[in-house]
């Protein structure tokens, strides 16, 4: 049986930017990978109106969820840096809408207890997806979805990512996959002039300036920089776990109880026998 990752975007680079690897790993193994992109990312730009900023961050992200295997994009259309001010038990209604209708057995999303997060849009949204993991089970949550022939759904399998993890439960190697990874961030070329911007000024304040970082906001060529970036970053977590480049996440599915429930389970009659670690993660004491 085929089975669906949904991967909770609050911005169109953050599956690029967070958890690429694993998604390209997905989409190789056959899983149908679906993107949720929380907001329209309509302020993420240096130099552009809002509108061509939309337009632009858009088709960039489209051309990167074709590099890293993404088959299919869902769009929410917050405006993009306000969902501090948008109710988290309103956002969680469209979580729990989509994972009854796509019913995924694994969802990657930021990690709600991450630490220094500074973007509300990663908080409220890795919050709200939180919650929406037990209440989509409830059949006294959202009773139009079931009036309208949604039932309830439990996810299998939670892969949250992060800039700080709180834990880290498994490592996956990503050597074979860092060039696709690279190239899938670099699309965003516009967002990522922006993300570089703001290590300019701050190195400006500081009375520094980086020359690779302006020739990539200058000449609009990302890759070069983000490569150099990218391999330094994957290359120490990669040391950490004996890979060449690695990434982190907190993979979560039942909790103390997995021992039990992987002794004590047996298969569903109409469902393949898979045995539960038949892919690599793994828990560090
Ligand atoms: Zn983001």
């Amino acid at each position: 049986m085929i089975k669906t990752v949904l991967v909770i975007a609050p911005h169109a680079d953050d599956a690029a930017a967070f958890c690429g690897g694993q998604i390209i790993h997905f989409a190789n193994d056959g899983w149908r990978v679906v993107m949720v992109r929380v907001t329209n990312d309509e302020t993420d730009s240096i130099g552009l109106s809002r509108e061509d900023t939309i337009r632009i961050n858009t088709e960039q992200m489209h051309t990167a969820a074709k590099i890293l295997g993404i088959q299919e994009i869902v769009e929410l259309g917050y405006v993009t840096d306000t969902l501090g001010d948008v109710s988290r038990v309103a956002l969680r209604e469209k979580f729990i809408r989509l994972f009854r209708q796509h019913r995924p057995y694994a969802v990657m999303s930021f990690d709600p207890y991450a630490q220094y997060e500074p973007n509300l849009d990663h908080t409220v949204t890795a919050q709200a997806v939180e919650e929406a993991y037990w209440t989509a089970t409830f059949d006294k949550h959202h009773p139009e979805h079931l009036a309208e022939g949604l039932q309830p759904h439990s996810v299998c399998e939670r892969w949250y990512y992060a800039r700080q993890l709180p834990r880290v439960t498994c490592a996956i190697d990503i050597s074979s996959v860092l060039e696709r990874r690279i190239d899938a961030l670099a699309a965003h070329v516009e967002m990522m002039k922006n993300t570089l911007n703001q290590s300019r000024l701050q190195m400006a304040t500081w009375g520094r300036r980086f020359p690779a970082l302006d020739a990539a906001i200058t000449s609009g060529n990302v890759r070069p920089f983000l490569s150099m970036w990218l391999r330094y970053q994957y290359a120490q977590i990669g040391a950490k776990h004996g890979m060449t480049y690695a990434e982190e996440y907190r993979v979560d599915r039942f909790g103390g109880a997995e021992a039990l429930l992987q002794s004590e389970s047996i298969p569903l009659p109409d469902m393949e026998d898979e045995p539960m670690h038949n892919r690599p993660w793994f828990e560090f004491p």
